[in-house]
Formats: structure tokens, sequence, C-alpha cells
């Protein structure tokens, strides 16, 4: 089995596209509890670690996407991996088509009222098979969630989407998880809603291709500065902490190997 790849302070599931389905498909076929799907990207390599409560969440997290071409570059760049991205927005659509394949009913939650109401009527659309078992707009307050726990149980999803943003929806999971009955799958899919919704648009085929995605958005949402700024930074560390374990491999290749002693 491949194992889980650290990226300086975060994660990543080092597979393909189809192999994270797979474990999706076997999450749902045999499962008994909620899996947890998040994203792993550089901003979240700053992010993470200066809570010690989302470290764990994400150190716990059952998959984690390359959602990006930052996290594929620094892959590559420290293990030689060869990753493909999947972004959480992509892989929302994979996660519908099994759904609806087999006949998993999926709970939509989160994002203001209009855009969740829109996204599921384009799902329907898009998914004309897919069971919308329930879904709410990601404003419900703290005495509100009891009752929206028993919507999700009531509605016998098995698939959750949570698009409250991040950190929100992955802290909402590590606290609600154990009182989830019937999900098996839990996906955090931040802004996805306002994408699919028309709110916010993807970037083009052609830039998704030339992996300038992250560019396209900041040219369309210019305050995602404050997010991206990182990205530069992200590059010199994962640089650097290459060039030190080339170093590293270096001085242990010049210590000469003791001799033992011969009677
Ligand atoms: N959101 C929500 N409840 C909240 C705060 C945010 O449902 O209490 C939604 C917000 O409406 C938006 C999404 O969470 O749809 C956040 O999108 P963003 O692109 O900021 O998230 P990211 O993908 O970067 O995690």
């Amino acid at each position: 089995m491949k194992s889980r790849l650290k990226i300086l302070n975060i994660w990543v599931d080092p597979f393909n596209r189809q192999e994270f389905v797979s474990r999706v498909r076997a999450y749902l076929e045999s499962g008994s509890r909620p899996h947890s799907i998040f994203a792993a990207n550089p901003e979240k390599n700053f992010s993470v670690p200066k809570d010690p409560l989302l470290y764990e969440i994400f150190r716990d997290a059952d998959l984690l996407l390359p959602d990006g071409i930052g996290m594929v570059l620094a892959a590559r760049i420290l293990y030689g991996a060869n990753l493909t991205r999947v972004p959480g927005s992509g892989f929302i659509q994979d996660i519908c088509k099994l759904a609806e394949r087999q006949r998993h009913g999926v709970f939509i939650y989160g994002a203001r009222e209009e855009v969740n109401k829109a996204a599921v009527e384009i799902l329907k659309k898009r998914y004309p098979e897919l069971i919308i078992a329930g879904r709410a707009n990601g404003y419900v307050r703290d005495e509100g969630m009891p009752e929206l726990i028993s919507r999700i149980n009531e509605s016998q999803a098995r698939i959750l989407f949570l698009a409250l943003g991040s950190p929100k929806q992955e802290k909402w999971f590590a606290t609600h998880k154990d009182s989830l009955k019937n999900v098996r799958v839990c996906q955090a899919i931040g802004g996805t809603l306002d994408t699919i919704a028309g709110n916010v648009k993807r970037a083009p085929n052609i830039w998704q291709t030339c992996y300038a995605e992250w560019l396209y958005r900041l040219i369309v949402e210019p305050h995602r500065i404050r997010r991206q700024k990182v990205l530069p930074l992200f590059a010199a560390m994962v640089l650097l902490s290459k060039f030190q374990s080339i170093l590293r491999i270096q001085k242990k290749r010049r210590i000469p190997p003791k001799r033992t002693k011969t009677k």
C-alpha cells in the first residue's frame, strides 16, 4: 500500500483519481463510520500547524487530496513521486457519479441558502439519478445543530458534502462525526457550491491544463492574494527541505564505515 507523504507540515495521499474513487467505494460498501476527505494545499501547510486541534484533525483524515499543483510539485521534488492533481471541486463530481450509479443518498450542507439551492438544482440536472437526500445552508446556528444532525441521520444519506470553508468544515466533522449514524463518506468541499452555482467561475480548461488555475482565481478574486501570498514561501521551503536532505545524504556518504575489530 502506498503510504501518506509528509509535505513540510501537511500530508497528502499519493493516489491517482481512480484510486481515490476506489477508496470511497470501499468506505461506502464496507465502512462502519464516517470517513473524512479533506483537501491538502500549500495554504494549509501554514494554517494547520498553528492550531493543534486542526493539526490532529488533518493527521487523522482518511483521505487527503493533492488539491493543486503546489502539492504535486512538492511531492515530486521531495520524494520523486508522480502525483496527479485531484482538486476537491473535481472530486465531488466523481463521488456524485459513483453515488448515482450505486444509489447512495447525498446530503449537501453549506454555503448561502440561494447558493446551496442553486447548486443542488444544477447537480440534479447533471446527475438525474442522483439521490439528493437533503440539503441545508451553511449558516445553521449552534442551537440548531442537533436538529440538523437529526435531519442528516433521518435522510439516510451515506455521503455528506460539507461546504463551510476551511477550517470550519474540518472542525465541524471532528465535532459531529460520532453523531452521524448513516454517513460513511464526508468530503469537505470549501467554496465548491459557489462554483457549481456559477457565483465563482472555475478557470477555463486552458488555465487548468497549464496548472495556472490559482492565477486565474487570483485575477477573478483579487482578495485571495492574502491566501495565495504563501505560495512563493511554500516553494522556497520545499526547495530548502530538498537541499537539506541532499546535504544529509552526502554527509552520511562521507562518514567512513566503522571498522570491526578482528580477533
Ligand atoms: N460558509 C458557510 N458557513 C459559514 C462560513 C462560510 O456555509 O459559516 C460558506 C461560504 O458561503 C462559502 C464557503 O463556505 O460558500 C467558503 O468558501 P471559500 O472559497 O472561502 O472556502 P475554501 O474553498 O477556500 O475553503
